[in-house]
């Protein structure tokens, strides 16, 4: 279990990404780096992703990822690649 000092936020998977500027929480590095534009943070929902509901808290996700994410609960390790 990962536990942010700011925010609090906990996680168990290994493929998530938490934003410590923003402190949203991402599924994995490619959504982290989406709402990453120049350097500082853009709203997740402002560059396409979607609320993903895991068994630690929600996520930002792919749109296309959502059920995924549910499904997998963060413990898929093919994310990883
Ligand atoms: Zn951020
Ligand atoms: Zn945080």
């Amino acid at each position: 279990m990962t536990t942010c000092r700011e925010c609090s936020r906990q996680w168990r998977s290994y493929v998530e990404a938490h934003c410590g500027g923003c402190h949203q929480h991402f599924t994995g590095v490619s959504s982290f780096d989406l709402h990453l534009r120049g350097g500082s943070c853009l709203l997740p929902a402002d560059v396409g992703l979607v609320v993903a509901s895991r068994s630690d808290g929600n996520v930002w996700a792919w749109p296309g990822e959502r059920d995924a994410a549910v499904f997998g609960s963060g413990t898929r390790r093919d994310d990883m690649e």
